[in-house]
């Protein structure tokens, strides 16, 4: 109140401020048609067609080849102005003044292919009635007095996805081969480069939550002479694909880690609570090799905060963090992971980052 009279909007806010502010809430509520968009590209099988294409095409010819009705022509025009916009696509002027040729950018050819050889298969998993419905509960979510539990299990009736996996042999398979596409990627990028040498001098290794195997199968790839160890739950080692390559152990990091010379947790530690994180740390440093025999803990995950700085990265950390919730994991900051590692008795670690948002963590005994 000033002067006996409300302060409106206008007192407060110049006209550029207001304009800046109405886009960027606008743009925050649109911007899960940003998925949607980019799911339905994926679905009609847009980057794998301009693939096929040599990397190029006219909306024209997306249209001929996904054999897409000719009434739905401008609007597959909408659709991928939208995803260029949003840098999922690249276009140019084609000979033809009024013509766009679209193109795949790094980003759409990752898409390109089936949903068992590229990022498709993370879009995939993260159908909405999957993975993101849940999250338009989330205000009942906050406002319950925790007797609800997990946000996942207010939607899907278990508290984590492994619960779910037990019971449902569809989803268990899903979120598995799921994992093996994001960590093939993530794999092939982090043993391309300097990063490698984390591995470098471990003779062995245990891959604690190692879902199929895929990191470990990539790690001997690189490194033939480290022996590597998969331990993850029944229900998952149960269904992976055994090629003698690795050793498949089932069972629960809670009770018990096999032992190794070093362990390794990728996307694993942040699907838990600190306490059980300390829980698994402890059961992980019994397991390894003393400090100066080359024991240590190697976790790829994010470090909210470390990486590049643009928006594109630190949105990706901190909308996996929000995600994590949803099961009470965390996407921890440096001094939230330091805890832990003195928590559960280790003395020293090291971050490096790698794969835009995340990073490889050793942690020593
Ligand atoms: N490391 C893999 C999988 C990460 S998903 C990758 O990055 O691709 C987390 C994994 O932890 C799942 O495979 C899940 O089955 C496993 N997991 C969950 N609870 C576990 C437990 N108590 N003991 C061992 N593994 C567990």
């Amino acid at each position: 109140m000033e002067n006996g009279k409300f302060r409106t909007l206008q007192d407060e806010l110049n006209s550029q401020d207001m304009v800046d502010g109405h886009v960027l809430v606008l743009n925050h509520f649109m911007s899960s048609l940003k998925s949607q968009a980019i799911r339905c590209a994926c679905g009609l099988g847009i980057p794998a067609v301009l693939h096929r294409l040599g990397g190029s095409a006219t909306v024209a010819n997306l249209l001929d080849e996904t054999g897409l009705h000719p009434s739905k022509l401008p609007y597959l025009r909408r659709l991928m102005r939208a995803l260029t916009v949003s840098g999922i696509f690249a276009a140019t002027r084609g000979n033809n003044i009024t013509e766009t040729v679209y193109s795949l950018t790094p980003a759409s050819r990752l898409l390109v292919g089936d949903t068992t050889s590229s990022s498709m298969s993370v879009l995939q998993s993260q159908r909405p009635e999957k993975g993101f419905a849940m999250f338009f509960r989330m205000e009942e979510w906050f406002r319950d007095d925790g007797g609800a539990g997990t946000l996942f299990k207010m939607e899907h009736g278990v508290t984590s996805p492994w619960e779910l996996a037990k019971e449902n042999s569809d989803y268990n398979t899903g979120l598995n081969k799921s994992c093996v596409i994001d960590t093939s990627i993530v794999m092939d990028v982090l043993l391309r480069g300097p990063s490698a040498d984390v591995f470098r001098g471990v003779t062995s290794l245990v891959d604690v939550g190692g879902g199929y195997g895929a990191a470990s199968l990539a790690i001997v790839g690189a490194f033939p002479g480290i022996k590597c160890t998969v331990m993850d739950l029944q229900q998952v080692i149960g269904e992976a694909p055994d090629d003698g390559v690795v050793q498949f152990v089932a069972g629960d990091m809670f009770e018990f880690v096999p032992p190794a010379q070093a362990a390794f947790f990728k996307n694993v530690l942040d699907c838990w609570s600190d306490d059980d994180c300390v829980k698994i740390l402890r059961q992980c440093k019994k397991a390894i090799a003393k400090r100066d025999a080359g024991g240590k803990v190697i976790i790829i995950n994010v470090v909210v905060g470390h990486g590049p700085d643009n928006v594109a990265a630190k949105e990706t950390q901190v909308f996996y963090d929000m995600y994590m919730m949803s099961i009470d994991g965390i996407e921890r900051e440096e001094h939230e992971w330091r805890d832990i590692f003195i928590e559960a008795g280790f003395s020293d670690y090291k971050i490096t980052p790698i794969l835009g948002y995340q990073s490889i963590i050793e942690v020593f005994p």
